[in-house]
């Protein structure tokens, strides 16, 4: 792991906010679709630094040797940009009950925090299909638009993104935004789109919201090799506190979907 200095802070609606940091090794990074990485608030008076080890084993361990009320918190982000060693991640400010969103509301150049990956290990590469469905809340709004980036022009595409408001929209080409404000919700605007026998699917964000859209598709026959899913977040849970059950069962699904 290493440690990342906040550059710059930028509002970019009245809940997202996006930074930019430099740190040791963001230069020597590579760049694929979708990249994940874990980063780390310190406690108060603290620091974010654990372990300079890469290995994901070795350094958990040290993670976990600290004394609870010294360990820094660790959330998982999406890499929104990362060009010329500078890392660009957009935040959610959904409130100070998390240390992430705390963190991400009051923080200014010069700030530290600490960074966990991304690894080649976890990458997930783009389906082919006639058609790609992109589905998510806010806190996949930085993956989402960074893959439809990726996207050849001739690549037909379907993304809908779940927001507050229309205060919450940003410049995405193509996003289908769906307002929480005037009554809407992901599950029932995505649950109503015609999928043809060629499609392939992308999800993320709320991990019930998530469970429900992939349960859709497959019930439409779509191979659960071909839906991508990621819970992002579970309502009145941490992402410190245990797995549920349905958590348990989707980690499951997960690997059985690996095998198919
Ligand atoms: C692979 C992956 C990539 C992610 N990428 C991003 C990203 O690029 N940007 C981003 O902002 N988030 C992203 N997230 C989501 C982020 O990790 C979670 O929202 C995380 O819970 C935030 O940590 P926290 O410390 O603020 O809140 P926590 O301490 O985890 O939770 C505190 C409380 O806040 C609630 N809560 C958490 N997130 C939200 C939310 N979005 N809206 C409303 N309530 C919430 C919880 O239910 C809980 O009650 C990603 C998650 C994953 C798994």
């Amino acid at each position: 792991m290493s440690l990342l200095t906040v550059t710059s802070v930028t509002p970019l609606t009245p809940r997202m906010v996006r930074m930019t940091f430099t740190g040791d090794g963001l230069s020597e990074l590579g760049t694929w679709p979708d990249q994940q990485l874990k980063l780390l608030f310190p406690q108060p008076g603290r620091s974010a630094f654990v372990s300079s080890s890469e290995d994901v084993s070795v350094w958990y361990q040290a993670y976990l040797a600290v004394p609870e009320a010294e360990r820094p918190w660790m959330r998982q982000f999406t890499v929104r940009s990362l060009v010329d060693g500078v890392l660009t991640v957009d935040f959610v400010l959904h409130g100070d009950n998390g240390p992430a969103s705390r963190w991400a509301a009051g923080a200014r150049p010069g700030d530290v925090i600490g960074r966990f990956g991304p690894s080649r290990d976890y990458a997930r590469p783009l389906g082919v299909a006639d058609l790609l469905i992109f589905a998510g809340d806010e806190t996949a709004l930085p993956a989402i638009a960074s893959l439809l980036e990726l996207l050849p022009s001739s690549q037909r595409f379907l993304a809908f993104v779940e927001v507050a408001d229309p205060l919450e929209q940003q410049d995405v080409p193509g996003v289908r935004w769906v307002h929480r404000s005037a009554g809407e919700d992901l599950v029932s605007i995505v649950s109503a789109v015609e999928v043809p026998s060629s499609v392939w699917v992308w999800l993320g964000g709320e991990a019930s919201a998530v469970r429900a859209l992939r349960r859709h598709f497959v019930g439409l026959g779509v191979s659960k090799k071909d839906i991508e899913f990621t819970g992002y977040w579970r309502r009145s849970l941490t992402q410190d506190d245990a797995p549920t059950a349905d958590d348990l069962a989707e980690a499951q699904e997960r690997i059985a979907a690996l095998s198919e």
